[in-house]
């Protein structure tokens, strides 16, 4: 078995990007290679900035080359969630940002012709008790019948046809939702924005920032100095000390994923057999999909710490344990990958994005990123370039988290919170 992702080990290397120059002054500095930094530092290059990405490692080490590969319409929260919190008219802008954002991300593979296996092949949400259907039925009354999107309900009798498994008390299929190898993308968009003029520096933390002035900021790293008339914070869970007012507003998350060995199309036809991006209704859900090589992708919160590869070691055995209720024909099945990364919990999980102390940041997808920091790297492009209402999250407060310090000690005590919630409930 490999502790690496699955999606960056099937990936086309990029070059070596780990002795470049770092000197100087320049327009634009971008800390961290993921989908964020990288979607940003393409759209501002397109228009004529001279933009440096600073990558701790390497491009996508990130969540960016480490998630399910699933580009959904829906926020972390839930729309019913949100329309309680915001209000209707409120609650329909942010959804409608994650339906802009997965248009985003297919817009740039078509335009920058990357060979990512995009496909549009629709979101399963799985109830995972009885009670659970009855919300995704009122869910789905709201988003077909006032916000008129393509969403459809499955009872349990026809969950056949969605799903090989008898876990599950019905479903609601949304239409929209994509899934796409996000190890190819992440890499494509890099070689994209080199061809577009940007300059990525792997291997080149950046450990020290200072304010110059305004939006005017010098980096350290242990490969040189720079001057940059901007700089956008892109560093989502992986987010340390230099900056610490971001820090202390974001918890980074522990989610791990297993895939197996290739199961050949008609297992896979059994599994999944419309090929959707499947989650479950818990607060600690599970996630599941097809891989373009037919292997099962099989992913969750399944313990509440960090990434290691002890630790991940830990969270694939739990992995197999619950692939394998919920799929008893995979007991036999190896797993040929496992893996964990950190995902960006804010306190309200939702995104936050904007200026603070002249530095720009985009933060917070609360493990819905692929699709939205792909979104937000153009729309902070905009921003930077002086349109502030390209921001949709630019309303929202930037809380921090009480208590949070630097490292995230109080994780074990919200898993078993969550654990809690998802007994009683
Ligand atoms: C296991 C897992 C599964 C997920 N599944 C999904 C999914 O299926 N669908 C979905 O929508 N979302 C999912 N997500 C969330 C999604 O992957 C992220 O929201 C998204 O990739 C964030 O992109 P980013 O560019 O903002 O951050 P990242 O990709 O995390 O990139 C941040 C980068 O900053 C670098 N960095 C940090 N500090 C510094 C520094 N000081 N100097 C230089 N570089 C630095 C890091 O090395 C890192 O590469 C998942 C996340 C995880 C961990």
């Amino acid at each position: 078995m490999k502790f690496t992702p699955y999606w960056l080990d099937t990936a086309p290397q990029g070059p070596d990007r780990s002795r470049t120059d770092i000197g100087g002054r320049v327009d634009v500095a971008i800390i961290g290679a993921g989908l964020t930094g990288l979607s940003a530092a393409l759209h501002l290059a397109r228009q004529g900035a001279d933009v440096h990405v600073f990558e701790k490692d390497t491009v996508g080490f990130g969540a960016s080359g480490r998630n399910g590969g699933m580009a959904t319409t829906g926020m972390s929260i839930g729309f019913r969630s949100a329309v309680s919190r915001y209000g209707f008219d409120t609650a329909k802008a942010y959804l409608m940002a994650y339906h802009d954002a997965v248009d985003t991300l297919e817009t740039l593979v078509k335009e920058e012709n990357i060979d990512c296996d995009f496909a549009r092949t629709g979101k399963l949400n799985l109830a995972s008790k009885p009670a659970h259907f009855d919300g995704l039925r009122k869910t789905h009354e709201i988003m077909s019948g006032r916000l008129g999107l393509e969403t459809r309900l499955v009872p349990r009798s026809e969950l056949p046809a969605e799903v090989g498994s008898d876990c599950y008390h019905g479903a609601m299929v949304e239409s929209r939702s994509a899934g796409l190898h996000v190890g190819k993308f992440t890499k494509g968009l890099a070689e994209a924005a080199a061809r577009t003029g940007v300059t990525i520096h792997e291997k080149a933390p950046v450990e020290k920032i200072d304010r110059l002035g305004g939006t005017k900021h010098k980096l350290v790293t242990p490969r040189g100095t720079i001057e940059a008339d901007q700089v956008l914070v892109a560093t989502s869970g992986y987010t340390s000390r230099p900056f610490r007012w971001h820090q202390v507003r974001i918890a980074p998350v522990g989610s791990f994923i297993i895939v197996t060995e290739p199961l050949g199309q008609d297992v896979c036809d059994m599994l999944l057999p419309n090929r959707r991006m499947a989650s479950t209704s818990l607060n600690l859900l599970n996630y599941f999909r097809i891989t373009p090589d037919h292997r099962l992708l099989f992913g969750g919160r399944a313990r509440f710490a960090g990434s290691n590869q002890q630790s991940d070691a830990k969270s694939g055995r739990i992995l197999h344990k619950a692939m394998t209720e919920v799929f008893p024909q995979l007991s036999k099945t190896r797993v040929d990958y496992c893996w964990g990364g950190l995902v960006d919990m804010s306190m309200d999980r939702m995104v936050h994005a904007g200026e603070q102390d002249g530095l720009f940041y985009s933060l917070g997808y609360s493990g819905h990123g692929v699709q939205m920091a792909t979104h937000m790297g153009r729309q902070m492009a905009e921003h930077m370039n002086g349109t502030v209402a390209a921001n949709p999250w630019s309303d929202l407060p930037f809380k921090r988290i009480p208590g949070h310090f630097g490292p995230p000690w109080f994780l074990p005590f919200a898993g078993g919170f969550y654990k809690f919630m998802d007994v009683i409930k």
